[in-house]
């Protein structure tokens, strides 16, 4: 039986949950708050949001549950929340498996040159340059190929041809596209503050 205190020590350790109303508790933070512990009653699979193909870890992809739960199983439920698997061992010991985290929806992705483009990703790109105030991304098409254009606006005093070269180098790594980059003042975003934007005719 559950006492007090070690119900009460469980929930000083655990800091945040990831789960649904159908799903229940998918995964749960630990001490170490470096990603969310899988639960051992779901299987969680990460897949492409297209074309549905298991996506190998380090990848952000679709988080799909699997409930083994005999009342009410759920086979495969795609949450439609963006999120990727974890490789690393957790220095707390607990051999469960890993999310990063959640970086958003699926549906806010774009698909550029076969690869899928993220909000959190462009995030991802001004955490690591200081020296950009904000960053879009812009995808356009020319001569029937995507084109992706990452416009920067950056902090006072740089020097705009080696931000351009850096900012391309860093995109190339993370988000392994090749990109042409603009330097822009802050005002030419307007009122659009999104971080892909998708310009691409479908027609
Ligand atoms: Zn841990």
């Amino acid at each position: 039986m559950w006492g007090i205190p070690r119900f009460r020590s469980t929930l000083c350790a655990t800091y945040q949950g990831y789960g649904t109303a159908d799903l229940g508790c998918v995964a749960y933070e630990c001490t170490e708050r470096r990603g969310f512990h899988l639960a051992l009653s779901v299987i969680v699979e990460i897949l492409d949001p297209e074309t549905g193909d298991n996506l190998p870890d380090g990848e952000p992809g679709e988080v799909v549950v699997t409930v083994m739960e005999p009342l009410y199983p759920l086979i495969r439920f795609g949450t439609g929340d963006l999120g990727m698997m974890l490789t690393d061992p957790c220095s707390c010991g607990r051999p469960a498996r890993r999310l990063a985290g959640i970086f958003g929806r699926t549906a806010d992705g774009v698909k550029v040159r076969g690869l899928f483009l993220y909000p959190h990703q462009i995030e991802a790109l001004e955490d690591r340059i200081p020296e950009i105030r904000f960053c879009q991304a812009v995808v356009t098409t020319s001569d029937f190929r995507d084109v992706l254009t990452l416009k920067v606006d950056s902090v006072d005093g740089i020097d705009p041809d080696a931000l351009k070269g850096k900012v391309a180098r860093e995109a190339k790594a993370c988000l392994r596209l090749t990109s042409a980059v603009e330097i822009v003042t802050a005002d030419s975003f307007g009122d659009n503050k999104r971080k892909v934007v998708d310009l691409r005719n479908w027609e």
